[in-house]
């Protein structure tokens, strides 16, 4: 299957493009699949993040209602931790997502997580850049747990951080060091005003503390967001594009997406071949513009043949 006709398939298409992917990972038609794919991106991927509980599936229901009233074609993945070593499965539809299946601008997969979203480097990365090809925006949804929150660095663009008032998460993020990861903090309930609004003040003071704030030019907005009341989900959908628009600029996303494809490709490496299948592969260094599947198959023709 090519890009176009992929394209022409819709839903089915894409579903059936995954499953091929899932089975037939190495196969030179996947590869090439995957490859033009990558050089085609389309949508924003954001990235939303948080601990269980925070309103993430809520506001992720909010934001698909948002994009779709504005016209714009949304693919999700949400990663399941309860499948966590569960072997990587693309799950189907079984998320706490509450579309509409007939509406073709909306496509939404489940994914196991493994180890860590690292883990399922294949998989998520694959469907991210298929999907990236085909919709204006990719929602990728992780839970924060420990490290993981820093895994969804490594697929989005924009990356969302959910926290939620008066349950000390402001004070976890403070402690975790994970400042430095969102480019926008939504303090999700925001219905509960008063602890609301001093969760906000919380995080407003982590990240000034941690440095993170306007580092690279970006300074993190921190929203309150109601999902229930669909207060603040206009300004959550502005403050995306905001971050888009910022990427645009000086090349940013062109890089970032280039040093994500980087890492992906030795992570990919490592974890079929391990420590030892890095050394041997050599060189990894992903030049700019090259797509990392075809790299990853050279590089997994030459190991399995060594
Ligand atoms: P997730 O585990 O992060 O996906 O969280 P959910 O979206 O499942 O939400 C967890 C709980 O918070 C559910 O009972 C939701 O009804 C509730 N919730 C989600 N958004 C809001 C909101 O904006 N206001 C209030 N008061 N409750 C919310």
């Amino acid at each position: 299957m090519d890009l176009d006709t992929l394209k022409a398939g819709g839903k089915a298409a894409l579903a059936r493009a995954l499953a091929e992917i899932e089975r037939h990972p190495d196969a030179p038609e996947t590869v090439a699949l995957l490859d033009q794919a990558y050089q085609a991106p389309t949508a924003h991927v954001v990235g939303m993040t948080g601990p269980p509980g925070v309103g993430k599936s809520t506001l992720m229901n909010a934001l698909i209602g948002g994009w779709r009233k504005s016209g714009r074609r949304v693919a999700c993945i949400a990663v399941d931790p309860s499948s966590r070593r569960s072997g990587g499965a693309l799950l189907g539809d079984r998320t706490r997502l509450s579309t509409d299946p007939e509406d073709q601008g909306i496509f939404v997969r489940s994914m196991a997580a493994r180890d860590r979203l690292g883990g399922l480097a294949g998989l998520t990365v694959a469907a991210m850049v298929l999907m990236r090809a085909l919709y204006d925006i990719v929602l990728i949804e992780t839970v924060g747990v420990g490290q993981s929150e820093t895994d969804v660095v490594g697929v989005a663009d924009t990356v969302l951080f959910c926290v939620q008032p008066g349950s000390g998460d402001s004070l976890q993020f403070m402690k975790a060091g994970i400042a430095e990861i969102p480019h926008v903090v939504v303090v999700t309930k925001a219905d509960m005003e008063q602890a609301a609004r001093r969760a906000r003040s919380d995080v407003l003071g982590a990240l000034s503390l941690g440095g993170a704030d306007g580092a690279d030019g970006w300074s993190v907005p921190v929203l309150m967001v109601s999902s229930l009341r669909q207060d603040g989900l206009n300004q959550l959908i502005a403050a995306i594009d905001d971050h888009r628009a910022f990427l645009e600029g000086g090349g940013r996303l062109v890089d970032a997406r280039h040093g994500q494809a980087a890492l992906w490709l030795c992570e990919a490496v490592r974890e079929r071949w391990g420590r030892e299948g890095i050394r041997r592969a050599g060189d990894l260094t992903l030049p700019p513009g090259e797509s990392p599947f075809s790299r990853l198959a050279t590089v997994n023709t030459r190991l399995s043949c060594a």
